[in-house]
């Protein structure tokens, strides 16, 4: 069974790539420039590492044609890739917004564009999208990134519904505040606001969000399609 994830260098990916292998997947661990990082990661796993700038969309092609070339099949796809943006929303360039949106919205659908054809074929599949807390409820001074999530959201529904009589689901975490990279522009100032404003009193680990991807991935969720499971602690209830 063949697993690709993206954004798999480190944090929530690297954290799902290492759940996905423990589950018995041959795991593609996709990057966009932090190739030694994957291939540490890819080393651990026993996966391969492929190199990808999701906002290219022909280098996911290469990269899907490339798995396809190599192994013949995708059996899980897990969209973890993305970028955020922090500011007030007449702040944000036109240019980083576009950026977001084709990393975070065009990125996540593109690449599952090119990998159903082989989920549908085969009759079964799953994908993985990650979204965010903030694409369910909303967050001040992230507005474009709670706007991107919020479409995959929105994207995740809809493909689940149209793949579902093929055999292929189609589910999305969300996590909520997660002691990764991207929360580095944070101070401890605001993570320790962020936890005190979590039911369970602290920000969540990779591992715990990976643990719901393993989940939506296998045949344990084989009637699970379409839904957002929030990994979130309370954050929103
Ligand atoms: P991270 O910054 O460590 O990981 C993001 C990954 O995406 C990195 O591996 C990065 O290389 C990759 N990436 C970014 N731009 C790319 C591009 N153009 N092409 C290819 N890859 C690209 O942060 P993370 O927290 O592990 O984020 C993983 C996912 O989880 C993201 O989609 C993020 O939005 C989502 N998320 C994170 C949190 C959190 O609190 N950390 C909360 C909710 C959702």
């Amino acid at each position: 069974m063949i697993a690709l994830v993206t954004g798999a260098s480190r944090g929530i990916g690297a954290a799902a790539a290492k759940r996905l292998a423990a589950d018995g997947y041959t795991v593609i661990v996709h990057c966009n420039r932090n190739t030694k990082q994957a291939q540490a990661v890819a080393d651990e796993t026993g996966g391969i590492v492929m190199q990808a700038d999701l906002a290219d969309f022909a280098q996911i092609d290469k990269m899907v044609d490339a798995v396809i070339r190599q192994f013949g099949r995708i059996d899980v796809l897990v969209n973890n890739a993305g970028i955020a943006l922090t500011g007030l929303f007449q702040d944000i360039s036109d240019e980083d917004a576009v950026r977001l949106f084709t990393v975070d919205v065009g990125g996540t659908m593109h690449t599952a564009k090119r990998v159903l054809p082989y989920m549908l074929r085969a009759h079964q599949g799953s994908i993985v999208n990650v979204a965010s807390v903030w694409g369910e409820t909303g967050a001040a001074c992230e507005v474009h990134y709670s706007a991107a999530k919020a479409a995959v959201i929105g994207f995740t529904k809809a493909l689940a519904k149209e793949t579902g009589l093929s055999g292929v689901r189609v589910n999305c975490v969300s996590p909520g505040v997660i002691d990764t990279d991207m929360n580095r522009m944070h101070g401890e100032e605001t993570m320790q606001a962020l936890a005190e404003e979590t039911a369970l009193g602290r920000i969540g680990t990779p591992e715990e969000v990976a643990e719901a991807i393993a989940f939506l991935a296998s045949e344990k969720s084989g009637f699970i399609t379409g839904q957002i499971i929030p990994v979130n602690g309370g954050f929103h209830i």
